[in-house]
């Protein structure tokens, strides 16, 4: 009894220190000493609010599994919302395709509907992905007519879901609809989730469509892509037949990109309207540091880039988007983001909302996003490593060696095909990573060449090397132990295989790793180049196997005879050096120097042949995207080079002229206070000397710049634009920056590289 009333002694003691007011409260109403179990019941009661609201203000730091996928509609709401009837029927058609009915539709579309509007949509929009590389929506509110008594519902049909037809004349078509042919269809890729966009606008639902014109041809990146994932389906497919699987019924491409990106100071950004009209700098100093220390890359993050960061995930994540890894990059400002991989539509689609979002959130932080190719001269710029696979529904990466690649011969028949792929069509493959930016970055110092080869690590290359000299490859090199040499620290298992970072076209594991890809681009065409070109390998290889009579010999015949065949692709050098470009010459591999050269190599015979044979595009839509791809590029440079004229002009020269009018005063003055002013008479005639330099380089520019814009031949105009216009830009650069750095900076009107990527 004692002990039972100590007991409750303590536990008074303990309630009076939490629950003071309560238990006070109690005590001064006289509650007997029996109603303590009453108290008890009320502590208990505040026990379990305390730790919901524990709970809570955990879930507010962030609960990610909770919020993983809010905003989207995923398979797992769909399973929940449909009747168990129409779910299998949609599922059946995600997986393997066919047509949906009209009345099932209706059904998807009323619960996609629902569930949008419980959420808060008021509107649902096709999101499409038409060639400006960028994404396009149009709003449409889910509002019907007001009945007679004035009521409205909130409606949408499956014809709305399924088709949208937004008024495409003013998309980039390249000649493939004229204006007033303006009829263009988005269907919807049920593939890909719809999902809530949610900012200053409501909430919106989102559907992913593919968009084509009146006559079916596709004015997107999407249509294309989704037709590769098809052919290389269906050729990949007969490869994994020819080694006994049955089970197989679909081989899908997976991608994970690897986001680079930059992070300024908004207000500072706003003082550039280079970087606001053309998302790079124009002009600009180095500043005293760059990346020479080798600092930053995965350095400590900055409070203001964390909050940045944890904000973006955040939203990812509700996105359904599997933002991973995070970290800073090698140049100061610089950082990435890498999701997990996923089916290669879906990617593309993910990488779009990545990047929107990347945008969104940094005004929302007073930062602004770069996602250019190159913003700052003189630094690593972004690009987007592009890491694909294939592997079929049953659980196999094609991609995957094993531990002895050397005796799985379906993997060396998927890499003999893949190095025949990459070998004849290096060309396609270089122009599938090239913009208007990325030409700042390929070819330069720090990013791959612009010579496309293939990496494979010592193993693997090893094993080709047997292959083609003596037919067979009898053993491989191995992984084995890496001894860290501390007694406390575990020794590690090594692959056995090294990286390259310099190679373009890298295998790192199981999965290659095209990291050619610009950080601004979407990666579509990258991923419907890849597809396209490793189904076309595939075909022509089950081709020839089918039809064999002694397979293992067949196959053993056609692995040497691609390896051989294509062995020059390979290189596991240095693809920074010098030595390499004039190997690959030697090799006959192609250099292909600027978005500009590459462009071409879109309609050449053999690239026509390509992806007619797997309908993947018509000669017509290919010279509809060569066409654009040189608007594209004229206009680019068009905008660059009139932010140039207007940026010297009306703030450069102007601050110059005014300082040299200080400087002059100071001479001046000093002559009549009776010194020799020597230094400001110098730094004067410098200045005075840079400053006709510029006015001279911008009046040339205009006038180039008025020529490029009177060539009609989309093709010699785009070619103008990179010869001669940029040329004249850079003359206009030169003597600003040197400017830049003898004026005053009180006076310079553009904050300087030194503020924008080191003060963020
Ligand atoms: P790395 O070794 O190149 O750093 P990570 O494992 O960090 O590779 O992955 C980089 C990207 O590659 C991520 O987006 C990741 O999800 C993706 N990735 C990993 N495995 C595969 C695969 N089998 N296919 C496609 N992408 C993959
Ligand atoms: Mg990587």
């Amino acid at each position: 009894m004692l002990a039972i009333l100590e007991n409750l002694e303590y536990v008074k003691y303990s309630w009076k220190r939490v629950f003071q007011k309560e238990v006070n409260m109690k005590l001064n109403e006289g509650v007997p000493f029996e109603r303590w179990n009453a108290l008890f019941d009320v502590a208990g009661m505040h026990i379990q609010k305390r730790n919901a609201e524990r709970m809570e203000s955990m879930s507010e730091v962030m609960n990610v599994e909770k919020i993983f996928g809010e905003q989207v509609f995923t398979l797992g709401k769909m399973k929940e919302r449909l009747p168990k009837k129409v779910f299998a029927e949609v599922k059946e058609i995600m997986e393997h395709g066919g047509e949906m009915s009209l009345e099932t539709a209706d059904v998807v579309a009323k619960a996609m509907k629902d569930w949008a509007v419980e959420n808060g949509a008021t509107h649902y929009t096709h999101w499409f992905q038409p060639l400006t590389g960028i994404t396009a929506e149009k709003h449409d509110a889910f509002i019907t007519n007001p009945d007679k008594m004035g009521k409205m519902m909130m409606e949408f049909s499956g014809k709305e879901l399924i088709k949208g037809e937004p008024d495409a004349s003013s998309f980039p078509s390249g000649g493939l609809r004229a204006t007033f042919e303006a009829r263009g269809y988005t269907a919807w890729d049920c593939t890909s989730p719809a999902f809530l966009k949610k900012d200053a606008t409501g909430v919106i639902l989102c559907i992913p469509t593919a968009f084509c014109s009146y006559k079916g041809e596709a004015l997107d990146k999407k249509t294309p892509l989704l037709r590769s994932m098809e052919a290389l389906s269906e050729q990949a497919i007969r490869i994994v037949r020819l080694f006994g699987n049955t089970e197989a019924t679909k081989v899908t491409a997976s991608v994970g990109p690897e986001q680079e990106y930059f992070l300024v100071d908004r207000e500072k950004y706003l003082k550039r309207k280079d970087l606001i009209y053309t998302g790079r700098t124009l002009f600009g100093a180095p500043a005293a540091k760059g990346q020479e220390m080798e600092d930053h890359y995965f350095g400590t993050i900055k409070e203001r880039v964390g909050a940045y960061m944890k904000d973006l995930n955040e939203e990812l994540w509700k996105l359904g988007i599997s933002a991973k890894t995070q970290h800073n990059e090698v140049a100061p400002a610089q950082h990435e983001l890498a999701p997990i991989y996923n089916t290669a539509n879906i990617a593309v689609d993910h990488n779009q909302l990545v990047m929107e979002t990347m945008k969104k959130v940094a005004t929302r932080h007073g930062l602004a996003c770069l996602l250019h190719e190159k913003p700052f001269a003189g630094v690593n710029g972004s690009g987007k490593h592009n890491n694909w696979s294939i592997g079929t529904d049953n659980g196999v990466n094609l991609l995957d060696p094993g531990k002895t690649p050397n005796e799985n011969v379906q993997f060396l028949l998927v890499l003999a095909c893949i190095m025949k792929a990459v070998d004849t069509h290096a060309d396609l493959l270089r122009q599938s990573a090239s913009d208007v930016g990325n030409d700042h970055r390929l070819g330069a110092n720090e990013a791959p060449p612009a010579i496309i080869s293939m990496f494979l690590g010592e193993q693997l290359e090893d094993v080709v090397k047997q292959l083609v000299e003596t037919g067979e490859a009898k053993n491989c090199l191995e992984g084995g132990k890496l001894e860290t040499g501390v007694k406390t620290l575990p020794n590690l298992s090594k692959d056995a295989t090294d990286r390259n970072r310099t190679s373009p076209f890298a295998f790192t594991g199981n999965k290659f790793e095209f990291r050619m890809v610009g950080s601004a681009d979407s990666i579509a065409s990258p991923n419907t180049t890849l597809n396209a070109i490793v189904a076309e390998a595939f075909c022509e290889a089950a081709d020839v196997l089918e039809q064999a009579e002694d397979f293992d010999m067949a196959v053993h015949d056609l692995i040497k005879k691609y390896m051989t065949e294509h062995q020059r692709i390979i290189f596991n050098g240095n693809g920074y050096s010098e030595e390499w470009v004039e190997e690959a010459e030697r090799r006959g591999l192609p250099n292909i120097k600027s978005m500009v050269e590459a462009t071409e190599t879109l309609t050449t015979e053999k690239a026509v042949k390509l992806f007619e044979k797997f309908g993947i595009f018509t000669k017509a839509e290919l010279e509809s995207r060569e066409e654009v791809l040189y608007e594209t590029y004229s206009k680019s440079i068009n905008i660059e080079a009139l932010a140039m004229i207007n940026i010297s002009g009306k703030q450069l020269i102007p601050a110059v002229a005014g300082y040299t009018k200080t400087l002059a005063e100071a001479v001046v003055s000093c002559k009549e206070a009776g010194v020799e002013p020597t230094a400001q008479k110098e730094l004067l005639e410098e200045i005075s000397g840079l400053l006709a330099e510029m006015k001279a380089a911008r009046e040339n520019l205009m006038k180039i710049h008025e020529e490029a814009a009177s060539i009609e031949d989309p093709k010699k105009q785009a070619f103008f634009y990179k010869d001669e216009v940029k040329t004249a830009m850079e003359a206009l650069r030169t003597p600003a920056d040197k400017l830049e750095t003898i004026v005053d900076k009180s006076v310079w009107p553009l904050p300087s590289y030194g503020d924008l990527i080191f003060e963020v």
